[in-house]
């Protein structure tokens, strides 16, 4: 009795000092309280009752049955369209009221120099490519709640810049940086630290793509993921005919020419009456191509890492 006691008060202490510590999202909603309630005396993080333990980077290995790093949980609700369902993976995706929710913990599902050499993951960088110092990738706890019926934005645009934790999802789970790069540098420069899937983590472990991620698309017209305003980001290419790569072709070619924000309104294997998109295109900020420009199109949702 006495015993049970002292283990019921640690755990609530336990309880109390994650609550007080973790990254708890704004964007919670109460049913999600009770769930972080549950489970979070013995979790590391406020989010991981959706995306299981937390993942060490230098023993991480591959689930050849989800393509996603082992222990990490991929999973999509009944819910969600066709096109997030049967796209996205390594991140736990759901419905709520008229909005999507993603919790990522945001490791790569590819290799990356990034992992450490000690790591099964690790990959030595490009040639040209050096190393972004000592960052090196670790689990994170993004909470993404994107609207699901997006619309453009009237009046001025929200920048993209805006101190965002990220502005888009991959569909496979990670985080999407701006245009810009930390301050001092520019992006055409720090991309020279990107591991060979384009991808690099910044200085508390939080792996992005600026780039086109190579693991997903390499200069076709797949889909790459969704910025938090709820529209899709292509590559390079535009495709409003079949999934096949022969028939991508270059936007402007195919629907009209992109806007300042590297988007525009046309038809796409996934949305064949047509959608607003953003595409993988060269970016006046940046002066390198980049998934995302300076400004969203739509009202943007929320972020917590
Ligand atoms: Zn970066
Ligand atoms: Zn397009």
């Amino acid at each position: 009795m006495e015993r049970k006691q002292i283990l019921a008060t640690t755990s609530l202490l336990v309880l109390f000092v994650l609550l007080l510590t973790n990254c708890k999202p704004k964007s919670d909603s109460d049913e999600d309280t009770l769930l972080l309630l549950a489970v979070a005396a013995s979790r590391i993080c406020a989010n991981s009752a959706y995306t299981g333990t937390t993942v060490v980077a230098s023993t991480a290995t591959l689930d050849t049955n989800t393509d996603c790093i082992t222990g990490m949980t991929s999973s999509m609700s009944a819910d969600l369209p066709a096109w997030i369902r049967n796209n996205f993976k390594c991140a736990v995706g759901s419905v709520s009221g008229s909005n999507y929710v993603f919790r990522s913990q945001n490791i790569p599902n590819n290799k990356s120099y990034y992992f450490g050499t000690t790591s099964p993951r690790y990959e030595a960088l490009g040639s040209g490519q050096k190393s972004a110092g000592n960052n090196q990738i670790s689990s994170q706890c993004f909470v993404y709640t994107i609207p699901s019926s997006p619309s453009p934005k009237s009046g001025s645009l929200t920048g993209t810049q805006s101190g965002y934790a990220s502005v888009g999802i991959t569909v496979n789970g990670l985080a999407i940086f701006n245009n810009a790069a930390a301050p001092g540098d520019t992006l055409a420069t720090e991309a020279q630290t990107f591991d060979q899937y384009n991808g690099h983590p910044q200085s508390s472990g939080v792996y992005h793509h600026h780039s086109q991620p190579i693991n997903v698309s390499n200069n076709t017209a797949d889909l790459i993921g969704v910025l938090i305003d709820g529209y899709p980001v292509y590559g390079l290419k535009c495709d409003n005919g079949t999934a096949a790569i022969g028939d991508d072709n270059t936007p402007g070619t195919v629907g009209p020419a992109l806007d300042s924000n590297h988007g525009h309104t046309a038809a796409t294997v996934l949305f064949p009456s047509g959608i607003y998109h953003y595409h993988y295109a060269l970016d006046a900020t940046a002066t390198i191509n980049t998934l995302i420009g300076s400004y969203f199109h739509g009202t943007p949702g929320t972020v917590s890492n």
